[in-house]
């Protein structure tokens, strides 16, 4: 089984993923307030209706490719904070650091990404 991130890459990991987030929270919102909206709006996290709405209108501005980027950002944050990001969803080994720190959201390693697009084909 892979092993969960120190403290250290923790860290460093959560610095990474808030600035993918707040990239594509900036191409979504068009004023400082609707930017706060969206920072404050955590996935997953109890909202009121008010902002939940809001927070979706705001988010359909945004393609689908960019709406499916934030939602895997999303997803490894909250990977993150339940301590099995970096494990490979396929295999359930250590997704390589290199790899993480090229692509932070990935969910599995090389060999198990390039066997589901062999899947897919
Ligand atoms: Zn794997």
């Amino acid at each position: 089984m892979g092993k969960t991130l120190n403290v250290e890459l923790v860290e460093e990991f959560r610095g990474r993923l808030r600035e993918l987030r707040g990239r594509l929270h900036r191409t979504a919102a068009t004023t400082d307030e609707e930017l706060r909206t969206l920072e404050a709006h955590q996935a997953g996290a109890p909202a009121e209706d008010v902002a939940r709405e809001s927070v979706t209108t705001l988010l359909s501005r945004l393609s689908a490719q960019e709406k499916h980027e934030l939602d895997e950002v999303y997803a490894a944050q909250a990977r993150l904070e339940t301590g099995t990001f970096g494990i490979c969803e396929g295999c359930g080994r250590s997704v390589p650091l290199a790899r993480l720190r090229a692509m932070p959201a990935a969910r599995t390693c090389v060999a198990c990404e390039a066997r589901e697009e062999e899947r897919a084909r």
